[in-house]
C-alpha cells in the first residue's frame, strides 16, 4: 500500500534507517496499512496455507497430545489452553472436537487467544463461541497456573533482523532509502556490538555471510521456559525452520502463494522467515523447562496416530473425500512436501517425561 510505504519512508526520514525487525513490525502489524490489519491471509483464496487448513488430523492429533499432556500433569482443573496466532481459528476447532473424547479435560480448560489481528480475533470469536474464549494480548497476559500451550506458524511471523558478516566484525542489513526515495537495502556500520547477537556457533562464519536472529522468538521462549518452571505445563511451538542454526537468508515475503519483493509494498505480502529452533531451544532450556525435540513434522504426526485417525475419517468418508483427507495427511507428513521443513518442538515443565512424539 502506497500509504504505508511512505510513513515507513517518512520514518525512515526521520530516524536513519530501520532494522528488518521494525520494518517488518510496521509491514504486518500497521493498525491501518499493515498486513494482517487488511487481509485474511489464509487458505486458497488468501496469500498462504497451513497444516490445520489442509487437514483436520492436524488439529486434532494436537488437541489430543494436549490431552495427554494434561494428564500426566496430574488432570488441574481448571487448566489454561493457549493458542499464539490461531488464524482462522481452524486448528483449535478441530482441538477442541478431538478434546470431546476426554470429557474432564474439554470441561476443564479454559480457552485463552493471543492474537495481533482484529479481523482473526473476529473470526475466531465467531468460530470458537461455544468454547468462550478469552483474548489476551500476549503470553505476559495469560492468568497464572498449569498451561498447554500450541502454536503453529507463529513464530515464523515474528520479526528478523539479519546480520552480516564484514571483514573485520558484524553489521546489519538495514532498510534505508534510495537515490529515487524508495526503499532500499543498505548496509549498516560493523559494529562488535552485533556479533555477541549472533549465535556462537555461527560467529565465525566466513565474510558475506547472513545470519538472521529473532529477538522476539527468543523472548517468547524465554517467558514460556519460565512460565513452564514455574507452572505444571507444556507447549508445542510447530513451523518451519532449521536446527541446528545456519546461515543463509530466508526472510521471504509472499502474495497469493508467490514469491514477492521483501520491500515492495509493505502491507500487501505476508513476510515470514525460518525459525531458528535451536535459538529457541536455548533460550527456553535457560529458562529452566526441558526441552524435546524438534522432530521433523511427519514423523510427529505419524507417532501420534495420524495413519490410523486417518483409516477412521475414510471409512466414513465418500470417495472424493477419502482421496482429500488421504491428499492432505500425505502433503503434511511426506518428506518432499511439509513433512521435513516443518518442525516440532516441546517444552515441558521439568519433572515430567517426554512427551508423546518426542520419545
Ligand atoms: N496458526 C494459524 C495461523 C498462522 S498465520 C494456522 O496455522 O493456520 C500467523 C498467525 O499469527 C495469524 O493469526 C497472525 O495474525 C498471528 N500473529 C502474527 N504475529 C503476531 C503477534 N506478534 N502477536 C499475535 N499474533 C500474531
Amino acid at each position: 500500500m502506497a500509504d504505508l510505504a511512505a510513513a515507513i519512508a517518512q520514518r525512515i526520514g526521520r530516524e536513519g534507517p530501520l532494522s528488518l525487525a521494525s520494518f517488518m513490525a510496521m509491514a504486518l502489524h500497521d493498525p491501518e496499512g499493515g498486513y494482517y490489519a487488511r487481509h485474511d491471509p489464509l487458505g486458497r483464496a488468501g496469500d498462504f496455507i497451513t497444516a490445520p487448513e489442509i487437514s483436520q488430523i492436524f488439529g486434532e492429533l494436537i488437541g489430543l497430545w494436549c490431552a495427554d499432556m494434561w494428564r500426566r500433569i496430574g488432570q488441574p482443573d481448571p487448566v489454561i489452553v493457549a493458542e499464539l496466532g490461531p488464524g482462522r481459528g481452524t486448528l483449535m476447532a478441530d482441538f477442541l472436537r478431538a478434546a470431546e473424547t476426554v470429557p474432564e479435560f474439554r470441561r476443564a480448560l479454559r480457552l485463552h487467544l493471543v492474537e495481533a489481528s482484529a479481523r482473526l480475533r473476529a473470526e475466531q470469536q465467531c468460530r470458537l463461541a461455544a468454547a468462550d474464549p478469552c483474548f489476551v494480548a500476549s503470553l505476559d497476559a495469560l492468568p497464572p497456573g498449569p498451561l498447554l500451550l500450541v502454536a503453529n506458524e507463529f513464530l515464523d511471523a515474528l520479526p528478523i533482523r539479519q546480520l552480516v558478516r564484514g571483514p573485520a566484525d558484524w553489521r546489519e542489513r538495514l532498510v534505508g532509502l534510495d537515490a529515487a526515495g524508495r526503499l532500499a537495502f543498505v548496509d549498516g556500520p560493523e559494529s562488535p556490538v552485533l556479533s555477541l547477537l549472533v549465535p556462537e556457533s555461527l560467529r565465525a562464519a566466513p565474510t558475506g555471510a547472513m545470519v538472521e536472529i529473532c529477538p522476539a522468538a527468543s523472548a517468547l521462549a524465554a517467558t514460556l521456559g519460565e512460565r513452564l518452571a514455574q507452572y505444571p505445563g507444556a507447549a508445542l511451538l510447530i513451523d518451519y525452520g532449521h536446527f541446528p542454526s545456519r546461515t543463509g537468508a530466508t526472510l521471504a515475503a509472499v502474495r497469493r502463494h508467490r514469491p514477492a519483493a521483501i520491500l515492495d509494498g509493505p502491507g500487501s505480502a505476508d513476510l515470514s522467515a525460518h525459525v531458528d529452533f535451536a535459538a529457541i531451544a536455548a533460550a527456553a532450556g535457560a529458562a529452566g523447562t526441558k526441552v524435546y525435540g524438534p522432530v521433523p513434522q511427519g514423523r510427529f504426526l505419524a507417532a501420534l496416530g495420524a495413519e490410523a485417525r486417518l483409516a477412521a475419517l475414510s471409512a466414513r468418508a465418500d470417495p472424493t473425500m477419502r482421496a482429500e483427507l488421504a491428499g492432505g495427511l500425505e502433503r503434511l507428513i511426506d518428506p518432499a512436501q511439509m513433512g521435513n521443513l516443518f518442525k516440532a518442538l516441546a517444552l515441558t515443565s521439568p519433572a515430567l517425561p517426554a512427551p508423546a512424539g518426542f520419545t
